[in-house]
């Protein structure tokens, strides 16, 4: 069997919170990394296609959350990368109504069907309301307001579901009310190609980087204390200290890739991948935010804030590579400590040692200490009991 290949970060996804991480750890200078996507392109939900001669957008069309205090980094990296994008005016809409043949409505008409289908549905609540007023065994059944996990999971899943999100929405809030939609025959990836020019090599407008693996599905993730095994469809082994998975929460509730050990909680048995996750706090589904060991899980569902954007992706993308920074330092400083440790009794030697057995003991601090205690045991003469 072929040996794995290695290196120090596995990225599991090209899309945008994929590209993110490998932008974010080459930026603190770890280059040494390998990206492996499923498709034939990077991108993932960002994707164009041509259709009758034009490029058209299967997945994110919209930048929204523009125009607010704090400015959307999907916007700026838009700015950057001279992005094409026009105003979304929703409040136009209603007067731009046009019929079969083309032809557009004057749009006195047009305003005043649309006010007459809102003046009508607030009649038809209004009313609802009254003769639920008058029958006092419907008042008696009305719900209350829901409190445990479970009653606010339904009431989540019934009235913010789809289109609805949980008033206020941060995106707005936090980035503005405006959205703007990406017009432009080079397609919203444009933005994440200009994005990875900065870590990958690329040339005449394509990345011809070996570090980036398209068409490569990752089966299998085997994950023990020290590191991480990754398999793919192809039957090729990748070998790191960590994992970065990007994959959508629909792949994660699928069995495409398999886990082992498995993960701690995650049902699949048949007609069980569809759930609903019940947590005390209304609206918190978002599942995957803490790593799993070295398994580090990233993507817009585990953006807190902003799943279901681009923004979230990207933002998901910078929060999960600052977490795994910050685990690797940790790392460092374990075993920087776990030396020390085991150096103490060593170096309280050296003094009795000859020149080149001290310099053996000192090139310790450089080396895996228990392998290298272990091999050099008989030469030093170590006690029995640092080992
Ligand atoms: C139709 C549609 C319209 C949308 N409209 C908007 C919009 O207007 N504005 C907006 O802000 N957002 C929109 N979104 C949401 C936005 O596209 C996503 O939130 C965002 O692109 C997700 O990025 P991601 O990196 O988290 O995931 P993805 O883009 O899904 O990236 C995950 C990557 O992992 C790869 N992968 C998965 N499994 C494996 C595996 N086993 N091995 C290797 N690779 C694997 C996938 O191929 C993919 O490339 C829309 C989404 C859709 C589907």
């Amino acid at each position: 069997m072929e040996s794995p290949r290695r290196c120090s970060v596995i990225i599991v996804g090209a899309g945008i919170s994929g590209l993110t991480t490998a932008k974010v750890l080459s930026e603190n200078g770890l280059d040494d990394v390998v990206i492996l996507e499923a498709a034939d392109k990077i991108g993932g939900r960002i994707r164009k296609e041509e259709f009758g001669g034009v490029m058209v957008e299967l997945g994110a069309g919209w930048i929204a959350g523009v125009g607010g205090k704090q400015s959307n980094p999907v916007w700026e990296l838009a700015l950057q990368s001279n992005l094409r994008t026009c105003f979304s005016d929703y409040s136009n809409a209603r007067y731009n109504i046009y019929d079969h043949s083309g032809k557009i409505f004057p749009s006195g008409i047009a305003a005043d069907s649309y006010k007459k289908a809102v003046d009508s549905a607030i009649q038809k609540l209004k009313s609802e309301e009254g003769n639920h007023y008058h029958d006092a065994s419907i008042l008696a059944e009305t719900p209350s307001t829901p409190k445990t996990p479970i009653e606010l999971a339904i009431d989540f899943i019934l009235h913010d579901f789809e289109m609805a999100e949980v008033e206020p929405i941060s995106t707005y809030v936090d980035f503005g009310e405006r959205e703007f939609l990406v017009a432009d025959e080079r397609g919203y990836e444009h933005l994440l190609y200009k994005m990875a020019e900065n870590f990958l090599f690329t040339s005449e407008g394509k990345i011809t980087d070996s570090r980036l693996k398209l068409n490569t599905v990752v089966r299998e993730v085997q994950h023990w204390r020290n590191g991480v095994l990754v398999t793919t469809e192809d039957g090729s082994l990748y070998e790191a200290n960590y994992v970065i998975l990007s994959a959508s929460i629909g792949v994660l509730q699928s069995d495409l890739i398999s886990f082992t050990p498995p993960l701690p909680f995650w049902p699949c048995e048949p007609e069980k991948e569809f759930f609903i996750y019940a947590h005390e706090r209304r609206g918190y589904y978002t599942f995957w935010q803490e790593p799993v060991g070295r398994i580090f899980f990233t993507g817009e569902h585990t953006s807190e804030k902003f799943s279901g954007y681009v923004h979230g992706g990207y933002l998901s993308g910078i929060d999960t590579t600052n977490a795994l920074l910050e685990e690797m330092r940790r790392d460092d400083g374990r075993k920087n400590e776990s030396q020390a440790f085991l150096l103490e009794p060593l170096l309280a030697l050296t003094g009795s040692l000859t020149s080149t057995q001290a310099e053996t003991v000192s090139s310790l601090h450089k080396c895996d200490i228990p392998r290298q205690l272990f091999l050099s045991n008989s030469k030093l003469g170590l006690p029995e009991a640092i080992l």
